[in-house]
């Protein structure tokens, strides 16, 4: 396997790319909800010299300025405004999502089966839910907290543990290996303990038909008291939670020559965490930020997994919204001006060529690992990529030096979907959908290869840098 390597050292050493994805690897196993991954930005940002702006406020917006601005806190937009920037001027994009596929607690979650303290789950988007059994699992999330007369949101992780899907043993379902199929409403709901080992420790569930008293009488007592616990809170000032199940097992660099990212949410932190590295990277002291007449902005969002049809989603009014405040000026029509200078860049992962289902791949785009970033065709539109906005890129992959793959989906195969057309429609941009080539899409442990992260990161970072020039030598409107 010589080869890729070689391939994947032209865009830096194997130092350099193991580097970049050992940062990667720390981000991914602090983020297990779109929340963590938003307060996580939030670190690297004002470590960065980004201020925080609140949507209700009114901006006083500069130039060489660096910014951003959250909703919901579970989707971040973040900018650095160019030296030479005025309304009217283009925005360069990169836009990804904070999300991933993930079982949820549901609102009234106390379930007793069968002897076992069991959580009643939501399936968030679509997972390959088989590979939620047998896993360790845990819960992070944000939880609303009542604090005298105020309502806080508050982040919470169980550091360890504490919830399993079992599955059935084969002797009790003899075509488990030809037909697993679990019903997501009654095989998928983890174990969160005994009854008899909660009775003996003292919890007490409300009894069936009893009417809840309060938000927590409506979730078993074991997890209310753990989650108070963590919080350091009282049961009755638990208002409300939106807690994500996540496994325990971090992520790593994985295989005999490590090379693989072995992670959860492959699909979208790494797209988010490089896009966020991008922008830090281009807008630092040697970044060119000076000398740019643009505005250098990541949108990552929350819920693209079920959609985008959120307030905090691509799908919302948001990004309009915010463009618009940075185009106040003189002229009535600085933000109708600024959307033919600009590009988006819609990131999310793309679907490397399998090695035991190389048939699903249509033969002349078999994207693989370590060969570059993947551009994402789509002649019916589930793509937003163009002609024009692919010369674009490849513009900017040569002058980053990362290569490029291509890919569409055979015609007798379903197509993802991304952001990308969302945004690309909604605000009339100029888009192209790429995302780095990963295997186990949507499993709870998916896996990708350590030269994504690196050439991510420096296709962003050129990007941000060059668009405005190549722009300049565009003759397509
Ligand atoms: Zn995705």
């Amino acid at each position: 396997m010589a080869a890729p390597m070689a391939q994947a050292t032209a865009a830096g050493t194997k130092e350099a790319i193991l580097s970049a994805a050992r940062k990667f690897v720390d981000f991914v196993n602090k983020c297990q909800s779109p929340f963590h991954v938003v307060e996580e930005c939030r670190t690297i940002l004002r470590a960065a010299g980004f201020s925080e702006l609140r949507e209700a406020d009114q901006w006083d917006i500069k130039p060489n300025n660096k910014y951003f601005v959250t909703r919901n806190q579970s989707t971040v937009v973040a900018f650095a405004v160019g030296g030479q920037y005025k309304p009217g001027n283009g925005f360069t994009i990169v836009g990804a999502h904070t999300d991933s596929p993930c079982l949820k607690v549901k609102p009234l979650s106390n379930k007793l089966k069968s002897g076992y303290q069991c959580v009643g789950v939501e399936c968030y988007g679509g997972g390959i839910w088989h590979t939620w059994f047998d896993r360790d699992l845990t819960v992070a999330g944000r939880v609303m907290v009542k604090n005298a007369d105020k309502i806080e949101h508050r982040l919470v992780r169980i550091d360890r543990p504490i919830l399993r899907v079992p599955n059935i043993a084969i002797h009790l379902m003899r075509d488990h290996n030809d037909k697993f199929g679990p019903n997501k409403e009654t095989n998928i709901v983890p174990v969160l303990s005994t009854a008899v080992q909660a009775q003996l420790e003292g919890y007490t569930s409300a009894k069936e038909g009893e009417e809840p008293k309060c938000q927590a009488d409506k979730h078993p007592p074991v997890l209310v008291t753990l989650l108070c616990k963590e919080l350091g809170i009282q049961p009755q000032d638990l208002l409300d939670f939106e807690l994500c199940l996540a496994d325990t097992q971090p992520a790593t660099i994985g295989g005999a020559l490590e090379e693989f990212l072995f992670s959860p949410r492959l699909d979208n932190l790494l797209s988010s965490y490089c896009a966020l590295q991008g922008l830090v990277e281009s807008s630092g002291d040697n970044g060119s930020l000076t000398s740019d007449p643009n505005i250098r902005l990541i949108a990552l969002y929350d819920n693209e997994e079920v959609g985008s049809e959120s307030a905090q989603g691509a799908a919302s009014m948001l990004t309009e919204h915010i463009l618009r405040r940075l185009s106040v000026g003189d002229r009535a029509t600085c933000f109708e001006e600024a959307i033919p200078k600009s590009f988006l860049l819609s990131a999310d992962q793309a679907h490397a060529v399998h090695p035991n289902y190389s048939e699903k791949h249509e033969d002349n785009h078999r994207p693989m690992l370590h060969k570059g970033i993947v551009i994402k065709f789509n002649a019916n539109q589930r793509y937003a990529t163009t002609a024009v906005s692919t010369s674009i890129l490849r513009e900017v992959g040569t002058r980053a030096n990362v290569p490029l793959q291509d890919f569409v989906v055979r015609n007798d195969s379903p197509c993802g979907s991304t952001i990308g057309p969302i945004l690309s429609a909604k605000l009339g941009m100029k888009t192209v959908d790429i995302g780095a080539p990963q295997l186990s899409m949507h499993s709870i442990r998916e896996m990708g290869c350590t030269s994504s992260v690196h050439q991510s990161i420096a296709l962003y970072k050129t990007y941000f840098q060059e668009y405005p020039s190549i722009y300049n030598n565009v003759n397509v409107e």
